[in-house]
């Protein structure tokens, strides 16, 4: 058999002595000397030389798939991943947009908060989405995603309902069923806690705009409710009364509220703080202000005092977004049906309608999106990074003017993110030895 060295190998030169080294197929970073990346280079055409040199070296370096056998073709091996994740049918996300209405009316929000809410037809059509779905595809796993607007505006008549039934259709047809939410947190009652334990509803991802007093200016309440108090508490008591829970908070940061993040930290008592995920996440009509912000500092406070908070991290899936895949679908309350969740659903045009019998009717927005390849680009297919990023998403690709590839490439995002997670791995594991 006869070796090479894989195309994705990304060697990241740490001190005088030591490199961070990852394939970006296997993901996993480790440290070696400067000795050996030159012996590795020094082989880079004939790693069967390294074999004979340094044995244990060649093995260990096979085994992290920085060698690899002579006759696989990488590119074709990325292909097959990725079609075969998008094209899967075993699993279905399904994201409900039970209205597009909000109880606050944050600066930054991209929604027109149309009014309306889901009638039972619509529900009535979703249901029988599901049936068929079930009917045709061997479904094993089933997540159901609340979106809106605030879906617990319509908490009692559409996310308790539907998900109930649609969780008991689950359970009959042996398939594991997820149930999540994005809200602002601030509706959640004790006797909606109770009926969350019903419904199987474990996921959340709430969102905080600063500590209590940045918070209180976003989201304006009637006078005398402290809409930071309250929210902070929800997540508090849901945490103490379901188990196994999965719960994101969200802290949308601004030059303004940057500095008074860290307080929320005190908000959360620390026997809470391990369940709680942090992402910290820059409004995006600000993203363009250079103002310093350590955000790696930022973000190592929250580790630091208890909370998850893995500020970069690479993607494992063979994909970049949900949108993407084949088995996803977003409704929203009026049965139109989307891909993409960072979109104005009020103004931009669906993927499809959903009719009454259950089936949705796509048009060539859909069609347009979902025959492109996000990756099968001259860009993509010469590039060291693509089982790291697997190319744009599917919105940008349909977005994408011609000549416009470099707007949506985010190839300086993704070697940072590598650079930052390899200097943190020398840190923790090679300097502190
Ligand atoms: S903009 Fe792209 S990454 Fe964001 S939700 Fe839409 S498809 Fe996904
Ligand atoms: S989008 Fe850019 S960084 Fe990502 S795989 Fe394509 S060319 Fe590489």
């Amino acid at each position: 058999m006869t070796f090479k060295l894989s195309k994705y190998n990304y060697f990241y030169k740490q001190d005088i002595d030591t490199y961070t080294c990852m394939n970006l197929i296997n993901k996993t970073i480790f440290g070696l000397s400067t000795n050996k990346i030159d012996l590795i280079n020094r082989f880079y055409d004939n790693p069967e030389a390294l074999k004979n040199i340094n044995p244990n070296l060649f093995s260990a370096l096979f085994k992290l798939g920085i060698i690899i056998n002579q006759d696989i073709n990488e590119i074709n091996f990325l292909k097959t991943e990725h079609r075969k994740t998008i094209y899967s049918t075993n699993s279905y996300r399904l994201t409900i947009l039970p209205t597009l209405e909000c109880n606050f009316n944050c600066w930054y929000c991209y929604e027109d908060k149309i009014k309306g809410k889901m009638t039972n037809e619509i529900q009535i059509a979703i249901y029988k989405y599901v049936v068929n779905l079930i009917k045709t595809q061997s479904l094993k796993y089933f997540q159901l995603d609340w979106f809106g607007g605030e879906p617990l505006i319509c908490f009692d008549e559409v996310v308790y309902p539907l998900s109930k039934r649609i969780a008991l259709l689950c359970k009959k047809n042996g398939i594991l069923f997820n149930n999540m939410i994005t809200t602002n947190g601030y509706l959640i009652s004790s006797e909606m806690i109770k009926k969350f334990k019903k419904i199987n509803l474990k996921g959340f991802q709430i969102t905080l705009d600063g500590n209590e007093k940045h918070h209180n200016k976003v989201k304006k309440g009637e006078s005398g409710h402290n809409i930071y108090k309250k929210t902070v508490n929800n997540i508090l008591e849901i945490i103490k009364r379901l188990d196994d829970i999965n719960l994101m908070l969200r802290i949308n940061y601004t030059e303004n509220n940057f500095e008074s993040i860290t307080e929320i930290i005190n908000d959360i008592p620390e026997v809470y703080r391990n369940k709680i995920e942090i992402s910290l996440q820059q409004v995006w009509q600000t993203e363009k202000v250079n103002k310093r912000m350590n955000i790696i500092q930022c973000n190592n406070s929250f580790l630091k005092e208890g909370f998850v908070a893995p500020l970069y991290k690479l993607e494992q899936k063979p994909y970049r977004c949900y949108a993407d895949l084949l088995s996803q679908a977003v409704v929203s309350y009026n049965g139109n049906v989307f891909k993409c969740t960072a979109r104005d659903f009020a103004n931009h045009k669906p993927d499809g309608i959903l009719q009454k019998n259950g089936t949705i009717e796509y048009n060539n927005i859909y069609f347009n999106r979902m025959s492109k390849t996000t990756i099968e680009n001259d860009n993509c297919m010469s590039c060291e990074f693509l089982p790291a990023c697997w190319g744009p998403c599917s919105q940008k690709n349909i977005e994408c003017k011609p000549n416009g590839f470099k707007q949506i490439c985010n190839k300086s995002g993704i070697e940072k993110t590598i650079q930052i997670l390899m200097a943190d791995f020398y840190k923790k594991n090679i300097l502190k030895q």
